[in-house]
């Protein structure tokens, strides 16, 4: 019999998107897409070489256009269909894929490829699906891509610390765990209680975690997945212990 849980959260990095034909970074030597990632994911990239930086993400979004969502990206919304409330993803991800398989209470802590952000005082943010403009069509200000490099402070910090001490089930997938401060979310969830699954091609992640679960994860997340959603006895009509209505101060996020 599977454990029961109340409040999840999820972690994803790239590893999750590994299998739609987005390619990770760590596993190549601190390159990503053949670029150091120096020149591309940093504001000290941006200010010394800003056309080389716009033409990097505007390449990457034509590649977004060509994946699609994989088996673990929908496995993760059926979770949240069961959990509702008490559950949130969090994803280091820039690509949409998540979005487009219909994850709704998601927080995409490094920003969105798909989105654009001028340098003005308003910081307007707005989508772009193709090329980025040279100019903000709301103020005339330069823009960047709506990424959070390296040196950067993610978004959403504080909700996510919050999610982080309230959950009893955390479970990161996908993700080397060695950029912070994502890497230092097993830590918070650990020490304040939660059970820590670990879903990966390789084992990552070190200390703070309970379960090491080994594979691609558009295999492995499906499995782990259909064992939350109906905990007691797979395949026949189950009480799951959160089905009960939760009250308002009990809910998580
Ligand atoms: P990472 O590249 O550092 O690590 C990827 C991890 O996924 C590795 O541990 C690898 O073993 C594992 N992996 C590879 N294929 C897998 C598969 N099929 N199934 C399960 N696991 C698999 O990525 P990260 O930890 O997310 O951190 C790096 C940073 O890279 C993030 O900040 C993110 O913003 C950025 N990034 C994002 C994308 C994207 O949006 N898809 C792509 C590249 C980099």
């Amino acid at each position: 019999m599977a454990a029961m849980y109340n409040k999840i959260v999820i972690l994803t990095g790239a590893g999750i998107s590994a299998e739609s034909g987005i390619k990770t970074f760590r596993d190549a030597d601190g390159l990503w897409e053949n670029e150091p990632v120096e020149a591309v994911a940093t504001p000290e990239g941006f200010e010394r070489d800003p056309e080389r930086v716009i033409a990097f993400y505007d390449e990457r979004r034509a590649g977004l256009k060509k994946a699609e969502p994989n088996a673990a990206h929908h496995a993760l919304v059926k979770l949240e269909e069961k959990f509702g409330d008490n559950f949130l993803l969090i994803t280091q991800n820039v690509d949409d894929l998540h979005q487009r398989a219909g994850s709704k209470r998601i927080i995409p802590m490094h920003g969105e490829l798909l989105k654009i952000r001028c340098l003005g005082p308003q910081e307007h943010i707005i989508p772009c699906a193709e090329n980025q403009p040279k100019e903000c069509p709301e103020c005339g200000a330069k823009m960047r891509p709506h990424i959070v490099w390296f040196g950067e402070i993610p978004f959403e910090m504080e909700r996510i610390q919050k999610a982080l001490t309230k959950c009893d089930l955390f479970a990161y997938i996908g993700t080397s765990g060695v950029v912070y401060p994502a890497a230092g979310f097993r830590q918070m969830a650990k020490l304040s209680g939660a059970h820590v699954v670990c879903l990966n091609l390789e084992e990552v992640g070190g200390g703070y975690t309970d379960e090491f679960i080994q594979g691609k994860a558009g295999e492995v997340v499906p499995k782990w997945v259909a064992l939350r959603v109906n905990p007691v006895n797979r395949g026949s009509p189950s009480t799951p212990q959160h089905s009960s209505p939760l009250s308002q101060k009990q809910r998580l996020f």
